[in-house]
């Protein structure tokens, strides 16, 4: 019998945030007030930081971030090619110019090396992306940040929680920048939160997330706020409502059982898939925890008749979602036409984007799910062995 559709991911909303949402819309208060002072104090305090600031997406935070550690035009910023566009558009926003870098053939982060080779004395800020949920090596790009006067910003849409040498993602770089979007491990719907232990970049992320108010602006239409504000820059609209935060505080509550959910299936998958000479499957490093945001499994093509693409369509005509993370930036239109970005450039995340594949992972994936996704993407693969 053919299985249901599994949809590639299903957010966990329970009735928890359903009520917590509720609550929000019946006291009247429904964007920026209580819930997301709330929501970022606890926030903070899960992470283990001094300041976090609550925005509408990680791409504001990130933006906001960049903002803060004084990016500006003409100024270079080092991120990997294999990333969401966020990362490389944000820095667009100010003139400057993102420097993309190879990946690992391993574990899909930026090459180090080569973010060595492209220090420039322009370069101001190097922007590590903890793919899948996986930390980067840090203790190897902050040493390349203080060494090179650098900015450490570090994109955390995929690692909460996670830890590097023992320390959360969170508080490692200077600013870092998580995700609440519909697809992250913990969401408001659209969301994100920067995080710093540096109080004036915590502040002007405040002021520049409504408008360049004046910090707790927000509150100017509450008894104890008042009408009046200045405008000390010209602003950003980021700010993050009260029906987002209450459902992220609902969220939150249940971050680490849908941490153990999720590693649990990553074991699952990994016992299912180990003796397949057709795949080589994610590993976890000694030194650091993986989020299990992404099951990250990589084709080996060339003892296979069939592409990667039509792998994902076979899926699909068993019922299986599964997605690609992400189309390596250098292969966008945008960046071939903008920055004259290269295939031969950026050969190995060029070669691991025809092979790599990202499988379901959430809390509400049931075990027979987890068997038939595993089972039906072997058939697959073993009935188009070369
Ligand atoms: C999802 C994602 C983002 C953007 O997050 P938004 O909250 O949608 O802005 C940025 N970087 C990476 C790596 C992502 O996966």
């Amino acid at each position: 019998m053919e299985n249901q559709w599994i949809p590639f991911h299903l957010p966990e909303i329970g009735e928890k945030e359903i009520q917590a949402v509720l609550e929000v819309l019946k006291s009247r208060w429904i964007t920026t007030g209580p819930k997301v002072q709330t929501f970022e104090k606890a926030f903070a305090h899960y992470i283990g930081t001094s300041h976090a600031v609550a925005v509408n997406s990680c791409t504001a935070a990130l933006h906001l971030g960049l903002d803060a550690l004084g990016l500006k035009e003409g100024d270079e910023v080092i991120l990997p090619t294999m990333t969401f566009a966020a990362c490389a558009e944000v820095v667009q926003y100010f003139k400057a110019l993102p420097v993309l870098v190879d990946s690992l053939p391993d574990t899909l982060h930026m090459d180090p090396e080569d973010v060595e080779r492209k220090i420039t004395p322009k370069t101001r800020a190097i922007m590590a992306v903890h793919y899948g949920g996986l930390p980067c090596d840090l203790e190897e790009l902050t040493y390349l940040a203080k060494q090179n006067n650098l900015a450490l910003i570090e994109d955390a849409a995929h690692a909460l929680p996670a830890f590097y040498k023992g320390k959360k993602i969170g508080t490692w770089g200077d600013i870092t920048c998580f995700s609440f979007y519909a697809t992250k491990t913990l969401t408001t719907g659209e969301g994100g939160m920067a995080t710093t232990e540096n109080p004036q970049w915590a502040k002007r992320m405040q002021v520049m997330r409504l408008h360049g108010m004046d910090q707790d602006a927000w509150k100017r239409y509450s008894h104890e706020g008042r009408w009046y504000y200045s405008i000390v820059d010209a602003g950003f609209k980021y700010n993050m409502t009260d029906i987002q935060a209450a459902l992220g505080l609902a969220q939150l509550e249940q971050v680490e059982a849908f941490f153990q959910r999720r590693k649990t299936i990553a074991q699952a998958y990994t016992a299912l898939l180990k003796d397949c000479p057709l795949l080589e499957l994610p590993e976890e490093k000694e030194d650091r925890t993986h989020a299990w945001h992404l099951y990250v499994v990589k084709l080996k093509k060339e003892q296979l008749s069939i592409s990667r693409n039509q792998v994902i369509q076979k899926l699909k005509e068993h019922n299986i979602g599964t997605s690609v993370h992400f189309i390596p930036l250098h292969k966008h239109p945008h960046y071939q036409k903008a920055f004259h970005t290269k295939d031969e450039d950026y050969p190995i995340a060029t070669d691991l984007y025809e092979r790599i594949l990202s499988l379901p992972i959430y809390p509400s994936l049931t075990d027979a799910q987890i068997n038939t996704i595993a089972s039906t993407l072997r058939d697959i693969l073993e009935e188009n062995q070369r």
